[in-house]
């Protein structure tokens, strides 16, 4: 076992992999964790107490939505609804084409390669050099009568890089074939407004926005049909069976409340504190850039590569300073492969590998991101000279 480090000693700059629980929502869920321990499907008003604090949360999460209670199914994680999402259109609609992108997230990529060794087709649209997705090219891959649903995530995790989701809404509701949008990464960075645009299931995962790990929810429009995943007694309306996480749920709905309040902050604050970060790294090491297009992009994300380093040795190095961030996303750390995102917008191996990804939060402060920027130039400088 590596040796522990203390929370006080860290600099995270790793929101993106996940949050830290806001102390609001910790605090919301405590007394779920320990007096009111009812199972919300029991007849006794002891049961029916959790059942109350469940449609709370459920109004939470439909307001951070912009959609209605009755759309939002409690899930266990991002994955989840991702997977429950794809399988539902697939299985509804007796199609066998999915159309998704080069650059989904692993939760999606790897149920497409599954579902290609089952027989299905899978269109992976490219990226261009900036990261961004040509609405036509999703046009010319719609097969007629084949295509069951486009998947494309709304924000990268990687680079922060923002999809058309809107028009690709749009486009599916023309073409009458069903979509979804991966937006994990979206909640209190940009605003979620499902009801307007034609969007049929929408992801997102509490430990993204500062709830616990291990719940999420998919939004499923009313009208789209949906065939559950998981099968038993009737919680989430018999479209999601499994006694329900109720603290969890609890917790996310507080969080989603706190997203809600927070986006200004995101969207000036946090971005301030991105914007400085990626102007004085790029002014102080040479041979830096940043991946993805600069504008549409998350108000939080920073993708930088260092030209001759190896990220990896650059990680260790920042971890010695207790700095959390990370190389490509964190289901591909440590593995060798360069990030499939970065390879998507033509970096090469060498390029994808010397590439780091910082992530913002409301917790991060001025103070910390100039104790990081007082560092970095010289690990960066110490691994250069050490890289063949
Ligand atoms: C984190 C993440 C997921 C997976 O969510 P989990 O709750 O960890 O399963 C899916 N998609 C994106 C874009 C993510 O960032």
């Amino acid at each position: 076992m590596k040796m522990h480090i203390a929370h006080s000693q860290i600099v995270y700059f790793d929101n993106n992999a996940t949050t830290r629980i806001a102390p609001e929502v910790f605090e919301a869920m405590v007394p779920y964790l320990t007096d009111y321990y009812g199972n919300a499907s029991s007849a006794y008003r002891f049961g029916a107490q959790v059942s109350e604090a469940l449609a709370l949360a459920r109004e939470q999460i439909s307001a951070l939505l912009g959609c209605s209670p009755e759309e939002v199914i409690f899930t266990s994680c991002g994955t989840e609804s991702d997977n429950t999402a794809i399988e539902s259109a697939l299985r509804t609609s007796g199609r066998n084409h999915i159309i998704t992108t080069a650059v989904e997230h692993s939760a999606l990529k790897k149920q497409c390669t599954a579902l290609e060794r089952r027989g299905h087709a899978v269109t992976y649209l490219p990226v261009d050099a900036q990261g961004l997705l040509a609405v036509e090219e999703a046009e010319k891959a719609i097969r007629p009568s084949e295509t069951a649903v486009i998947s494309m995530m709304w924000a990268n995790n990687e680079t922060g890089v923002l999809f058309p989701v809107e028009e690709i809404a749009a486009l599916c509701k023309k073409k009458n074939i069903l979509f979804h949008t991966d937006a994990v990464q979206v909640p209190g960075k940009i605003s979620i407004r499902t009801a307007d645009f034609p969007v049929s299931f929408l992801s997102i995962s509490g430990h993204k926005f500062h709830a616990p790990k291990g719940v999420g929810a998919l939004f499923v429009r009313k009208g789209v049909r949906f065939a559950p995943t998981m099968l038993g007694g009737g919680q989430e309306k018999s479209r999601r069976a499994g006694t329900e996480n109720v603290a969890s749920i609890v917790g996310m709905g507080r969080a989603a409340e706190l997203a809600l309040q927070h986006l200004d902050h995101e969207r000036t604050t946090v971005k301030a504190l991105r914007d400085h970060f990626e102007s004085s790294l790029l002014a102080q090491i040479p041979g830096t850039r940043v991946n993805g297009h600069p504008e549409l992009r998350l108000p939080n994300t920073s993708n930088i590569t260092f030209e001759g380093t190896d990220a990896e040795a650059l990680l260790l190095l920042l971890d010695k300073e207790g700095v959390c961030c990370s190389a490509g996303s964190a289901c591909t750390t440590g593995s060798v492969e360069p990030s499939h995102v970065l390879s998507a917008m033509g970096l090469d191996a060498r390029q994808a590998m010397g590439s780091l990804r910082f992530s913002f939060g409301r917790y991060n402060s001025t103070a910390e991101v100039d104790r990081v920027l007082a560092w970095l130039p010289s690990l960066v400088q110490k691994v250069r000279a050490s890289v063949p």
